[in-house]
């Protein structure tokens, strides 16, 4: 028979740590925080299984279950003292959803269930403190209300609202109880009027529905979206935990709090955390008061005037610590903790992983490992290495000018600029037409993560460190600025006043989530000092690693960036590339529209001096490491040029008319450029375009020879071949410019010359190919976009659909579709190999630099991944873990 409840707290632990998947993360976490013997609050879990046994059968609970929830409940009445729904020493419950993976904010809480006209007034009576009980049951009936009734909280609000604005009160706590009682027929009558009927009375039915709107909860769109962006299974479920509730709002000896045992936004070993005296759970996440320092050293460092809990609460801290100390030490990781005080007594709600920006992580993961409580390696696995890109974004410069409208807390670190929106859809809307834009809010709630998502930085004029705007930035690894409160915002007018500025929508600021300030403008930015930790890590990681990393990279400053986070070579120089800006564009236009070979080398003949130059600048930097040139390969549609003054200014350079140039460009554009004239085909076509690019390469390579620099072995890479007689033309030409030109200076240079597998054949004729390539690179944005016929310009389009319909797990352009486009490369490597025994193979796709993706390389044994500057060190880390776990 199955069982679907397990008990915790007060002596009791029937379930363990382990049994997440069943549990939830909550629901184990109270087991195992029963089981290390802390100040649990008692109470039951109801299991994942009930969710997709819900899911399953029609939204129905499975048999036997009602009298498992009564059986537990009875135990925790006794464990209590009080019983449910007994109007004289009622018990009240919290009911909290728990998935086996941390989804914060997207689920639901009900508080102070078991609340009706007759048990508040025991609980008034119990507590001796009618203005606590009537507060508890108004914010329960709010709350139900919303949650699990379905109706809108501005409902409640609103009435508070008046309330307070009718009698002159500025905050919650200066509402009496009969102003509460009044405020709870009102709240009655808001239920009976949206519904029909009344607040429920019935305790138990008060608890079921709760224990349902957890489970429906599961399939909200919001779950659902962040699901899907944290690539979260449906089938996992959520469990449902019920406890006795503690009360952190009875009296001044009584408090609430949220501690993490370890700085989380530098990884400083300190407490560092926020409470609220008098007060429940949900006014420090979402503040509605402004929290007080736990620390006398954090209130200092603030500045603020509020007394911290070391200083109030002296003897509840201490306890606090020695629980805070026992923890780290159990869970061998810095822990985020939710307490209540009862009454001088601490209870211990929660304690989790505590989210942490990527700074204190690194700083969190080297400190442990140097404190001998994890290993090296152990350090290096619990990066993820997806997250380094923050560490990674930029800084203010320190020099440029700015002026500082406003400030407010250091949420989430990095500096941005962007366009000022004040909605989650209008963030929506811009972000997703590639426009910057900051969000900004009084506070965010779930229903703003696609916004959240879509912006580069997030600015609240409210709420604390850990409130949900703090939480939820630090996780996506967005600037953001909490609390600004100088920050008036206006809604209805879409604009903010702050330090004598009005900042209307689509006005540019820049926030500073490291410093908390709000500036006008856009202020310019600086690339970021890495940190002792990352080195560190890094270097730990590398020791590890047996992939090595290089880089996508042709401009210098691109390279040297690279360089510097570490990159081992170039991948994939784009030679193409070399010709995006102006006035090189027109001479690369020039080559492409020439009616005949003399055209076309008329224009070679500017292009090859910038060649040889580009290239010398890139092996200097590159100093000895492997060097892949690209051989041009540009999709015409990118080159041709369209709009009038590109027309004219090829007409100038050439001296023919702007009609001819216009009707050259007509004549060449292709129904299909991807699969047009491109790659190879063009050097196949045009075997003076690949002529003059060896002619370059050669010649910078000699140059840096001649110079004294260090060796270089240029790769030279041939684009989109399909078969191998493609590549036999194009390997031919090139040795003989190489022979040319080295009988010409009598300098020898060592050469390769491989070929970039994009095409589903050349795959298949991998041992054919072999054979004359030295190196194989696997250029996944093309092999992708053929493999499954996908448009890499166009897919993007119906992706969202394809992702919500569970079509594809991952966008395929992003992360390899390992079953597919996989097994091609896969065969590829094997008949390659056959046909060349020492045949060198890399990948320089946008697969590069996925985590996931580079796991598999490093199954396949491939010898590098090559990808954009900024993802080297998240490469070189995943790289590093693949290894170690394989
Ligand atoms: C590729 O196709 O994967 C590749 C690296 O080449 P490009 O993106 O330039 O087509
Ligand atoms: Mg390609």
């Amino acid at each position: 028979m199955s069982k679907w409840v397990y008990s915790f707290g007060a002596g009791k632990v029937e379930g363990t740590a382990e049994m997440v998947g069943l549990l939830g993360g909550k629901g184990a976490n109270l087991a195992e925080m029963a089981q290390l013997g802390l100040a649990v609050p008692p109470g039951f879990t109801l299991t994942t299984a009930i969710c997709s046994h819900y899911y399953q059968h029609d939204r129905r609970y499975p048999d036997g279950l009602k009298a498992e929830v009564e059986a537990a409940l009875r135990r925790v009445e006794d464990e209590v003292g009080s019983a449910f729904g007994d109007p004289e020493q009622p018990l009240l419950l919290s009911v909290r959803s728990g998935a086996p993976v941390s989804m914060p904010g997207m689920m639901d809480t009900v508080l102070n269930l078991g609340l009706n006209d007759r048990t508040v007034e025991g609980l008034a009576r119990r507590s001796g403190d009618a203005r606590f009980a009537y507060d508890s049951y108004r914010r329960f009936i709010q709350m139900y209300g919303d949650v699990v009734l379905g109706l809108d909280h501005f409902l409640f609000e609103d009435q508070l609202e008046e309330v307070k604005l009718a009698n002159g009160y500025t905050l919650d706590t200066e509402i009496g109880a009969e102003d509460l009682k009044r405020l709870i027929e009102t709240y009655q009558g808001i239920v009976k009027d949206q519904l029909g009927k009344g607040f429920p009375q019935d305790v138990h039915e008060q608890l079921w529905g709760a224990i349902g709107a957890v489970f429906g909860s599961w399939m909200t769109p919001r779950a659902v979206t962040y699901r899907r962006l944290h690539e979260i299974g449906e089938d996992m479920g959520t469990a449902v935990s019920v406890q006795a509730m503690v009360f952190g709002n009875l009296d001044n000896k009584s408090a609430t709090g949220v501690a993490f045992t370890r700085d989380p936004s530098t990884g400083e070993k300190r407490y560092y955390g926020e409470f609220l005296i008098n007060a429940q759970g949900e006014d420090v996440v979402a503040g509605i008061r402004t929290p007080q320092p736990l620390t006398i050293a954090m209130k200092a460092e603030t500045g603020g005037a509020l007394p911290a809990m070391e200083e109030v609460m002296p003897g509840t801290y201490a306890e606090l610590v020695a629980v805070f100390e026992r923890l780290e030490d159990h869970y061998r990781d810095m822990q985020d903790i939710e307490f209540t005080v009862q009454s001088g007594r601490l209870w211990i709600l929660q304690t989790r992983r505590g989210k942490r920006t990527i700074q204190a992580a690194l700083r969190i993961a080297v400190e442990l490992a140097e404190e001998g409580v994890i290993d090296r390696d152990e350090a290096v696995l619990r990066i993820e290495p997806a997250s380094l890109e923050q560490s990674l974004h930029p800084m203010l410069d320190p020099d440029a000018p700015r002026e500082v409208i406003a400030r407010g807390l250091p949420a989430s670190p990095g500096a941005v600029s962007g366009q000022v929106v004040f909605s989650a859809d209008e963030a929506e809307r811009l972000g997703g037409m590639g426009e910057a834009v900051i969000l900004v809010r009084v506070e965010t709630s779930p229903e703003d993560i696609h916004g959240m998502h879509a912006a580069r930085g997030i600015l609240t004029s409210r709420g604390g460190m850990t409130s949900h705007a703090a939480v939820v930035a630090r996780g996506m690894g967005k600037p953001c600025v909490c609390a600004a409160a100088d920050l008036v915002i206006d809604y209805r007018q879409g604009r903010f006043t702050a330090g004598g500025h009005t900042v209307a929508k689509g006005d540019l600021v820049t926030i500073d989530g490291s410093a908390g300030a709000v500036m006008l403008g856009a202020v310019p930015t600086v690339e970021p000092q890495l940190s002792g930790a990352f080195d560190t890590l890094m270097s730990w990681a590398d020791q590890r690693r047996r992939l090595k990393v290089r880089t996508n990279a042709e401009t210098p400053d691109d390279v040297r960036t690279a360089r510097r986070f570490g990159a081992e070579g170039i991948g994939l120089c784009r030679t193409e590339h070399m010709f995006f800006n102006d006035e090189r564009i027109v001479a690369m236009r020039e080559m492409i529209l020439a009616g005949d070979a003399e055209g076309r080398r008329a224009a070679l003949a500017k292009i090859l001096p910038m060649q040889r130059q580009d290239f010398a600048e890139l092996f200097e930097i590159m100093a000895g490491l492997p060097v892949t040139i690209r051989l041009l390969d540009p999709p015409l549609h990118e080159f041709l040029p369209d709009a009038p003054q590109e027309i004219e200014a090829v007409a100038r350079a050439t001296g023919v008319e702007a009609a001819t140039v216009r009707r050259r460009a007509a004549e060449l554009r292709e129904t299909n450029p991807m699969l047009g004239l491109r790659g190879c085909r063009l050097g196949v076509l045009f075997p003076e375009i690949y002529e003059m690019q060896a002619r370059a390469i050669f010649g910078a390579a000699t140059d840096v020879a001649k110079a004294g620099g260090r060796t270089v072995v240029p790769e030279i890479m041939v684009p989109l071949i399909a078969t191998t007689r493609e590549l036999e033309l194009i390997k031919a030409g090139i040795d003989a410019i190489a022979k040319e030109m080295m009988a010409e200076t009598g300098v020898a240079i060592a050469y390769q010359v491989g070929t970039m597998i994009e095409v589903p054949r050349a795959a298949l004729r991998a041992e054919q190919i072999a054979a004359l390539a030295e190196f194989f690179s696997f250029g996944t944005n093309d092999l992708t976009q053929m493999a499954l016929g996908l448009s890499r310009d166009d897919s993007a389009r119906f992706m969202e659909l394809y992702l919500a319909r569970g079509i594809f797990a991952a966008d395929p352009f992003s992360t390899l579709d390992v079953a597919g486009v996989g097994a091609l490369i896969e065969l590829a490597c094997e008949r390659g190999r056959r046909g060349r025994r020492d045949l060198k193979l890399g990948i320089c796709g946008e697969h590069g630099g996925d985590p996931a993706t580079i796991a598999f390389c490093e199954q396949l044994g491939l010898d590098y991944v090559s990808c954009s500057p900024y993802r080297v060190p998240i490469a070189r880390l995943a790289a590093a873990q693949a290894a170690l776990r394989s």
